[in-house]
């Protein structure tokens, strides 16, 4: 395994600013990884790993040394009771190609999932999720490297703490657990889950295949999200706030039409941020080349030579502005760096 020095990050974020790692690792297997954190501790270097790029914002250049996470490998293994099937994916598999060549095996589960960019190992960190599922309703168990114990292990779903857009390795257990690879459990079933409205709205009259699905899902999503090949983005950049339903009522008298959702727990809804954002006419605002998306109010947009900065103090304006406005704090889910 070959560390660089001078790396830069620029083609490797999906914002497309620009950054320098000052040391660079790419981890095929289970020695690079043990090789490079025994480098990293040597040179007393700070640790940052980095999968696609699809949810980091870079405010400066790195000092410590960045671990790209590039081992591959899909081992579809054994089938479980109730027509199931336990599939196993490196950290550094593309998460597009790993649903696809999930449902074209006859696997199902991940088809909502379609099309959001970024690497498996990334997808548990903030519970990816989309049209109505997200990775822990299929996840099994993980393979970790604790730098805290300097030990691997394997984790299951109960220890991820996964919630919406949050997990343990976002909170407490962030610099902490370096994902290896994830197992999920699949259906060899077919039961097309059309929960979200838009997606049932596409397919009404239908009994959509998996394949359908996926090609309703990569439409609504090309039809919303900016292609960050074309325009650097890094998909919504807050959550939406979960708030009580007391919260709700209120503003609901300030904010007639403010939709809701259901979070699962009592006594709490959440919130569209992009709601909230349009009221308070971001769309189309510009810091430098940093931009509010013209047709998405939570998406910021790179046009073309913006820095992190610019992106990160435009973010800081808008959530400032709902504050102010409407008391709610809201929260990145991009990961600042
Ligand atoms: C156009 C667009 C649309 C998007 N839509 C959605 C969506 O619908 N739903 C959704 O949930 N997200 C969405 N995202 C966000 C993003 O795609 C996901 O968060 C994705 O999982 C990030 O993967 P990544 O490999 O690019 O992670 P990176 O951006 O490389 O990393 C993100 C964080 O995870 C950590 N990390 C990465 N790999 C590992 C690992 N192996 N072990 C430990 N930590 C790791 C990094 O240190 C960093 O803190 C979107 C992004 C874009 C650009």
């Amino acid at each position: 395994m070959e560390i660089t020095r001078s790396v830069s990050l620029q083609p490797l974020n999906s914002f497309g600013v620009p950054a320098v790692a000052a040391h660079f690792a790419a981890i095929s297997n289970r020695a690079e990884l043990e090789e490079a954190l025994a480098f990293a501790k040597a040179e007393r270097l700070p640790i940052q790993v980095l999968g696609g790029g699809s949810n980091v914002l870079f405010i400066r250049d790195y000092p410590g040394l960045v671990l790209h996470m590039e081992n591959h490998g899909v081992e579809f293994l054994q089938t479980m009771p109730g027509q199931m099937q336990r599939v196993r994916a490196g950290a550094g598999e593309n998460w597009h190609d790993f649903v696809s060549m999930c449902s074209r095996k006859g696997l199902y589960g991940l088809e909502n999932l379609a099309l959001i960019p970024g690497t498996v190992g990334a997808a548990p960190m903030q519970n990816i999720g989309a049209y109505g599922a997200e990775i822990a309703d299929c996840l099994i168990e993980l393979s970790v490297y604790d730098r805290k114990k300097n030990s691997w292990l394997t984790m299951d779903k109960s220890q991820c703490e996964f919630s919406y857009r949050d997990s343990l390795f976002k909170q407490s257990g962030r610099d902490r657990f370096i994902i290896f690879d994830v197992t999920l459990e699949l259906s060899t079933a077919w039961y097309p889950n059309l929960s979200y409205a838009a997606l049932a709205n596409a397919l009404v009259n239908q009994e959509p295949t998996a394949e359908q699905v996926i090609e309703a899902v990569c439409s609504i999503r090309r039809s919303k999200l900016p292609d960050p090949g074309v325009l650097g983005n890094a998909g919504s950049f807050f959550k939406n706030p979960i708030i009580s339903e007391d919260k709700y009522a209120s503003l609901l008298e300030q904010l007639p039409g403010l939709p809701s959702y259901q979070t699962g727990e009592s006594g709490l809804t959440k919130i569209p941020a992009a709601w909230l954002l349009d009221k308070l006419g971001w769309k189309g605002r510009t810091r430098g080349a940093a931009k509010v998306h013209d047709a998405h109010a939570l998406v910021l947009v790179n046009t073309g030579d913006a820095s992190g900065e610019d992106i990160l103090l435009l973010a800081q304006a808008m959530s400032s502005s709902v504050l102010e406005s409407f008391g709610i704090a809201l929260e990145p889910e991009v990961q600042i760096l």
